[in-house]
């Protein structure tokens, strides 16, 4: 045989080089569902299957199309249970000329395939991956020399780069860049999601949620119903419904949240583009036809197009351009141990109940819950960075460590020192009652911060404020909620930390 090319679970895209360079007939494709990758930390049970049932579907069509594939299954008795264990075996049972393979989106296995290449008999080229929109050299590039990193200059750059929703003037579309301030919008009352597609589970996914069901009985989360696209036919579909029906609809309520509605108006696409069955420019260049057909608002448009554009190429940037130290950061020095009820979702508290069951039932709870509830919680409480960034890396069907980690360590925990985001995303337990409708069902009063029924986001919040007032006391962002904690008094602060510490204690012997 002639090359050896390999394809890791989130590489399921016939674009790359690996796959278009293909010779049909002479070079074969591996693909390997190996427990090293499945247990690494504790994923969730649908992650798990979506991926599998994903590369099963993605092998099977590498064949039709009239390639050899050494597919490798979890069951198989002679799977090494490792990519470095699978690549061995396969080289030295097919012996190929070279090994290709996409380079791997997380640090760890970039780390690992250059050691392997030492052992391997054969060379190994590493292609870049073709899928992002920015190179690591281009935002190397666009990083260097500036003082501060934000997205919304990266954005500006990408947008003039790819002329997306630019017009022949070389102005933005709308004559702005950013329509945010449109977008905030607190729920109105009967807000819920519209109809969503779900998936006909056919042989290949029944076999896999079997699999699933029987070698990860301590897996995380809820298995079914299992609703995922898992072909690229598929999550064009789902891509196309998100399009035509929900997208218009996108920004006004974005950062809202609303009980029993885990989906509102996002487009739940991120699992498949971070896997490879949707390629982010077509869903960009959907989303702007869509805008430029009269068929959806621009403030819709460019909020969505801004998240993929800008947000995902811009926190890849950052997690490649500083790793492997990134997911060490802890700038503000915390150390609580994550409590237990990330896990099993049972607190007092409604909104986090929410996210977390969510989050648990779904693989997925939207982005103001992941950032404002869960990681405003784990912000203001001083949760270990570490072991958030584990627990947000486990419970997410969409979560890989080069999109995971900026988001949790630099944008919810600020554990990064300011890296990715000028202030820290803390709001008290005010912010949740404004945007969600969860408050009015919790057994904790938003409006008190002191006391038995106090909101816990409260005390928090201000005794995060405080603790930390050497670093963002001179924020320039920040002066008001500064000025309000001065106007207090003695006594009220004092009564705050001390509601803080109750709140702690709580929270560490399982009560709040
Ligand atoms: C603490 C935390 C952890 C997160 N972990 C992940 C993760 O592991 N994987 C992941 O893909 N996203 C992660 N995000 C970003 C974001 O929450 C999800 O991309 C989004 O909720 C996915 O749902 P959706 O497809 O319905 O997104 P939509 O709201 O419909 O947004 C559209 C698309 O934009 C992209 N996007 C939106 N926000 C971001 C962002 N901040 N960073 C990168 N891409 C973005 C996604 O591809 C998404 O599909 C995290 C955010 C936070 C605050
Ligand atoms: S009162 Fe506080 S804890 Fe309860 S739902 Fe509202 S913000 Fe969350």
């Amino acid at each position: 045989m002639s090359v050896l090319r390999v394809i890791l679970a989130d590489q399921l895209s016939a674009q790359l080089d690996v796959v278009a360079a293909a010779e049909k007939g002479v070079d074969v494709f591996l693909l390997a569902e190996v427990m090293a990758e499945a247990s690494y930390v504790r994923h969730h049970v649908k992650k798990i299957a979506f991926l599998f049932s994903a590369m099963r579907h993605f092998a099977e069509a590498l064949r039709i199309a009239g390639h050899v594939v050494r597919y490798v299954a979890l069951d198989d008795p002679e799977n090494a249970q490792s990519l470095d264990g699978e690549i061995l075996r396969a080289v030295t049972a097919l012996c190929p000329k070279r090994i290709a393979i996409t380079e791997p989106g997380e640090w760890r296995l970039r780390e690992g395939l250059e050691a392997l290449r030492l052992a391997l008999p054969a060379p190994l080229d590493i292609l870049p991956d073709t899928r992002f929109l920015c190179s690591h050299a281009d935002f190397n590039v666009w990083a260097e020399g500036r003082r501060e990193l934000r997205m919304e200059y990266f954005y500006r750059y990408m947008r003039r780069r790819h002329r997306i929703l630019m017009e022949s003037d070389g102005k933005p579309s709308g004559a702005r860049w950013n329509f945010d301030a449109e977008n905030r919008k607190p729920p109105k009352a009967g807000l819920a999601s519209p109809r969503r597609l779900s998936f006909r589970k056919d042989a290949i996914t029944l076999d896999v949620l079997d699999l699933v069901r029987r070698r990860f009985p301590e897996g995380y989360g809820r298995l079914e119903p299992f609703h995922f696209a898992v072909t690229r036919k598929q999550a064009l579909r789902e891509l196309d419904h998100f399009i035509a029906h929900i997208l218009p609809g996108f920004g006004d309520f974005q950062d809202a949240m609303v009980k029993d509605e885990p989906f509102l108006r996002h487009s739940l696409l991120s699992a498949y583009i971070n896997a490879g069955l949707l390629y982010p420019l077509e869903v960009c260049q959907l989303a702007e036809q869509a805008f430029r057909k009269g068929l959806a608002p621009l403030n819709a448009v460019e909020g969505f197009i801004r998240q993929i554009l800008g947000w995902r190429e811009f926190v890849r940037g950052i997690y490649w351009r500083f790793m492997p130290g990134y997911i060490e950061n802890n700038a503000l020095g915390a150390t609580e141990k994550l409590p237990w009820f990330y896990w099993s979702g049972e607190t007092r508290m409604a909104c986090m109940r929410e996210a977390l069951a969510h989050t648990h039932d779904h693989a997925y709870s939207h982005h103001i819950q992941r950032l404002m509830i869960t990681g405003n919680f784990a912000l203001l409480a001083g949760l270990d960075p570490k072991a958030v960034h584990e627990w947000y890396l486990a419970v997410y069907a969409d979560a890989y460590e080069w999109v995971e980690a900026p988001n949790t360590i630099g944008m919810a925990l600020h554990a990064d020192g300011g890296l990715l985001a000028s202030k820290p995303y803390a709001a008290s337990g005010n912010y949740i009652n404004r945007m969600s409708n969860c408050c009015r069902g919790c057994v904790y009063d938003p409006a008190a911060s002191v006391g038995d029924h106090a909101c816990p986001f409260n005390a928090l919040y201000w005794d995060f404020l405080a603790r930390h007032r050497d670093r963002f006391g001179g924020n320039a962002r920040m002066p008001f909620v500064y000025a309000n904690w001065d106007k207090m008094g003695a006594e009220k602060q004092t009564a705050l930390v001390n509601q803080a510490q109750t709140h702690l204690v709580a929270m560490r012997e399982g009560r709040l």
